[in-house]
């Protein structure tokens, strides 16, 4: 679905991402995970193409992506994207947080998307919340309404980014589960995160990057019970 070969980019003389390669295939569920500043995020930015590559392809269903050839704009619809900070409208209701994008950028007619809004907040499990400013929400509230107004667009793959590390811990849960829901109806998702346990449960494969490179991919199984890289296991020693 998404292949990524040779892929670099640097900020200045930093060189963040070392030719990445990566295969992303519908329905697979891929957890990124990695030491501050190993190039997880930028991995995901470049992926929805909010930062441009230096060098190396980015291929959408078998065809090169480049902002000469395609309607940048329009790819990235296709691509939804959940932060670590919810980026929400404040100035904006729940409801017309997910509407937004659905009535403004894809024109579908305000009932319709009314309507759908309705149903994501219903399945991210906070109907109730609707006609509230983000504001009144809690961080799990708020990254649910997130996750909500990402899926509005019909993404055909999610990127998270940390989606749960602003939270208090005991909101963690409610937005891990909402994403292990979305996994599990085969919503394909790139997910940057330090909760192992998550990624062991629901990801079909984890890559682990350090100083932007990926080091090693693998199951799960094979990740977190014999990493084959000295610096995989030195990494897994860190996080508990
Ligand atoms: P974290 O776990 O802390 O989020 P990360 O793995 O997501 O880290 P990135 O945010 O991708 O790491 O950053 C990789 C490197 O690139 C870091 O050294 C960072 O300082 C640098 N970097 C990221 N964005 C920029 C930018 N816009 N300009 C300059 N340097 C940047
Ligand atoms: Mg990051």
């Amino acid at each position: 679905m998404i292949t990524v070969e040779n892929l670099n980019k640097s900020f200045g003389d930093l060189h963040v991402l070392k030719n990445i390669n990566l295969a992303v295939h519908e329905s697979d569920v891929i957890c990124l995970i990695g030491s501050s500043g190993s190039g997880k995020s930028t991995l995901l930015r470049c992926l929805n193409f909010l930062e441009k590559k230096d060098s190396g392809t980015i291929k959408i269903e078998g065809e090169e992506i480049t902002p000469k050839t395609h309607n940048i704009n329009e790819v990235r619809q296709k691509v939804g994207m959940v932060f670590q900070h919810f980026n929400l409208f404040p100035h904006k209701t729940v409801l017309e947080n997910v509407i937004e994008a659905p009535v403004m950028v894809k024109k579908i007619p305000k009932k319709q998307a009314v309507e759908e809004a309705r149903a994501l907040l219903d399945k991210v499990g906070i109907s109730d919340k609707a006609d509230v400013y983000p504001g009144k929400l809690s961080g799990g509230q708020k990254q649910r309404v997130a996750i909500a107004r990402s899926l509005a667009m019909h993404p055909d793959i999610m990127l998270f980014d940390e989606p749960t590390s602003a939270l208090d811990p005991e909101l963690v849960g409610e937005v891990l589960a909402t994403m292990k829901e979305l996994a599990e109806e085969g919503m394909t998702m790139v997910i940057v995160t330090h909760e192992m346990g998550f990624a062991r449960e629901v990801a079909d494969r984890i890559v682990y990057m350090n100083e932007g490179r990926i080091i090693e991919k693998g199951t799960p199984e094979q990740i977190f019970e014999n990493p084959q890289e000295e610096r995989t296991k030195e990494f897994l020693k860190t996080t508990v």
